[in-house]
Parts: C-alpha cells; sequence; structure tokens
C-alpha cells in the first residue's frame, strides 16, 4: 500500500542492530553455540536480514514464508529457516524458499519430502520436542524415535538436522537446565535408534540465553533461534533481572504527529457507555489539562502500554484505533498541530508496527 507523507515513522537504528547482533554471535560462539537470527519482529525487513547476515548468523529465520521468500529474492545467502510447523498447503514454498524447517508432524514430514524429491533439493528438518511449554513438538519419546526414524530410513528428501524445543511461548516455562537436558536425553534417543549422532539441538530461544549467561548450559544443547535478544534485548534485564548494559536497547524510535490540542477536561462528559473495541474504560478527574491528539492509533503499535513517551511531561492517556491521546499539561515547552511526538516501543508494539501499512520504516545507518 501507499504511505502517504512521513508520519507516522518508524525509525531502526541498524547500527544499534548490528551492536546487538555481533554481541550475541559473540556470546554463543564463545559457548560452543550456533544462532538462528529470527527476524519475525520485525516483519522480516530486508535491511535488518542484511544486518543479521553480516553478523555471521548461521541461519536466519522468521515464522512467515513470505518473509523467508523475501529475503532470498533480496539477495540473502545465509541458510533460512521456517520455524512455524509448515502448512500442508504451503509446502511447496517452504522447499522452494527455505532450507530448514521445525517440524513436529509426521503428515507434514511426509509431504516435504515429495515436495523436496520433486524439486531435486535436500531439505533440512529439526524435529520439535515439548519439554512442558505445552506448544508445538512431541511429547512422547517414542512417537518422537519412530518419526525420526522413518525421516531417516525412508524420506531421501529431508536430512534429519537434530532436534529443538520451545519454552516460555505458551506455558511460561523457563529454559532450566533440567528442561533443557530432558531435551537432550529424547535426543540421545533418537540417535541410539538412527545410530548416529545429530548435527543440532536446539535450545530454545532468547530466553535461554540466560543459561550463557549463568554458565549452565547442558553440554550438548549447540543451537539457539534468537529475535528479541537481538531486536530489542530488553526482556532478560524487565523479567530476569539480567544486566544488558552492553547491548542497545534504543534501535527503534517510533514518531508520531499531533493533529489536535486542547485544553479539555479529564473525565468524559454525558451518559457512559462503552470505549473503542467495546472495551469498559475508567477514567480519573484531573480537571481541565491540555491533551493532544496524535496521528497514530491500535492498528498501528497494538496496545498503547507497548509503547513509551520519550520526553518528560508528555504521559498516554488512552487510543483508540487511529487515535493517541495525549495528556502533555506537564510538557516544558509550547506545542502545535503538525509537532512530532517520540515514542521508544517495545517488541509486541514493535511487531505490529513493522506490519502495519501506514507506517513509514525508515534506517539510519
Ligand atoms: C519466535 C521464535 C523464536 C525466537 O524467539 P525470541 O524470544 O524472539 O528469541 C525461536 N523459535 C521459535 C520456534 C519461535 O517461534
Amino acid at each position: 500500500m501507499q504511505t502517504y507523507g512521513s508520519y507516522p515513522q518508524l525509525i531502526i537504528d541498524l547500527k544499534a542492530l548490528s551492536h546487538n547482533a555481533e554481541y550475541v554471535k559473540e556470546k554463543c560462539e564463545g559457548a560452543g553455540i550456533d544462532v538462528a537470527g529470527v527476524l519475525k519482529g520485525t516483519g522480516g525487513a530486508v535491511p535488518c536480514a542484511d544486518v543479521f547476515e553480516k553478523a555471521g548468523f548461521n541461519q536466519l529465520a522468521s515464522s512467515r514464508i513470505e518473509q523467508l521468500a523475501r529475503m532470498k529474492k533480496s539477495g540473502i545467502k545465509a541458510p533460512l529457516m521456517m520455524i512455524r510447523i509448515p502448512m500442508l498447503s504451503e509446502v511447496r514454498e517452504i522447499v522452494k524458499w527455505c532450507d530448514i524447517s521445525l517440524n513436529s508432524e509426521l503428515k507434514v514430514l511426509r509431504s516435504l519430502n515429495e515436495e523436496a524429491l520433486r524439486q531435486n533439493k535436500r531439505h533440512g528438518v529439526i524435529l520439535m520436542v515439548d519439554v512442558g511449554d505445552l506448544r508445538e513438538g512431541f511429547i512422547d519419546t517414542d512417537d518422537l524415535v519412530d518419526t525420526a526414524c522413518k525421516v531417516e530410513n525412508e524420506m531421501p528428501g529431508l536430512e534429519l538436522l537434530g532436534t529443538g524445543t520451545d519454552v516460555g511461548c505458551y506455558g511460561s516455562i523457563l529454559p532450566s537446565a533440567g528442561s533443557l537436558q530432558k531435551l537432550v536425553d529424547m535426543t540421545e534417543a533418537i540417535e541410539e535408534a538412527i545410530g548416529r549422532k545429530v548435527k543440532y539441538i536446539s535450545g530454545g530461544a532468547t530466553s535461554s540465553l540466560m543459561r550463557i549467561f549463568d554458565g549452565d548450559m547442558p553440554e550438548r544443547i549447540n543451537h539457539l533461534r534468537i529475535g528479541e535478544g537481538i531486536l530489542m534485548a530488553r526482556d532478560l534485564e524487565v523479567f530476569y533481572g539480567y544486566d544488558m548494559s552492553e547491548m542497545r536497547q534504543d534501535a527503534y524510535t517510533l514518531k508520531a504527529e499531533i493533529v489536535e490540542l486542547k485544553k479539555k477536561p479529564s473525565l468524559p462528559i454525558g451518559e457512559s457507555g462503552v470505549a473503542a473495541f467495546g472495551r469498559h474504560q475508567v477514567y480519573e478527574d484531573r480537571g481541565v489539562r491540555l491533551r493532544a491528539i496524535a496521528a497514530v492509533g491500535k492498528v498501528d503499535y497494538g496496545s498503547h502500554e507497548d509503547i513509551f513517551p520519550k520526553e518528560e511531561g508528555i504521559e498516554i492517556m488512552g487510543s483508540s484505533s487511529d487515535h493517541l491521546i495525549l495528556d502533555v499539561e506537564n510538557y516544558p515547552k509550547p506545542l502545535s498541530p503538525g509537532d512530532i511526538v517520540e515514542f521508544s516501543i517495545d517488541y509486541a508494539s514493535m511487531v505490529y508496527l513493522t506490519a502495519s501499512d501506514n507506517v513509514k520504516i525508515s534506517y539510519r545507518n
């Protein structure tokens, strides 16, 4: 879709991203761990993929085939990894555009095998193991081993690269050394059955970096798939108190334009019903205040709790699909329509902002 004008605008600082990418790459390399750099948080933006490729990640990854195809078409050479279980309806594109996928269903694996043979390719697969978080993956060892043997012995179009797990996605389970050891144990059951060692045991995502920081990663884990820990580098500090001061947390700036500036009461006037999207809202009476409306809304960032005014004296009061209401009573400088307000963002709002057709994305080198 065409965007008009310059706002709302999301600025992505590629230097900051590059710093984080190199930092994570180095930390993992030091621990003997390969990394897939996960780009889905930025909508698979190609300039970000370029940064990840330069940092030397072993694979670039996304949960959306469209993003991976775009990377490939734009000249990315690094191996591409699909990190959502492929849909049967997209198997042809999976084999065409990416080198590796994460899998948990025999039916999908058989279809990938047939398609790989048809396209004259060997498609790499990682079997997902559910160690308790209850998102994707085999939960039963016999089922896992049985499927691994079928891939190994009956599917020449596939290369069984190893296993992987997800934690902290649905079930809020931590990547404890114990949970990851379970993955290793189940993988060793496969290795015994197929008579060889697998290349990768992929021990999770950003949260598994805690095992590297703490120095207690189970010996055989040799691969992670990391998105947030590079793109934002915020979660491990905010949720688990890790020191992330060596990483750049300022890679993104959302800019929005003020379209109205008026003194208004803080308590709505009239009979009360519901607000936008049928939400029941509570309002605090702060008297008459100077308020600004910025031309950006939930359609762009999801929830206004995931964006943060950068300047003192600007407070978010609420928002609807396309309007963000700001209390600017305490802002020290005069404001007028046309002025730009800046926000920092988190992972959740980044996902929406980079997917919105109305947000202009620009890059700072
Ligand atoms: C999103 C995702 C990742 C990356 O997660 P982060 O927390 O952003 O590091 C890794 N693996 C899978 C399967 C995912 O879906």
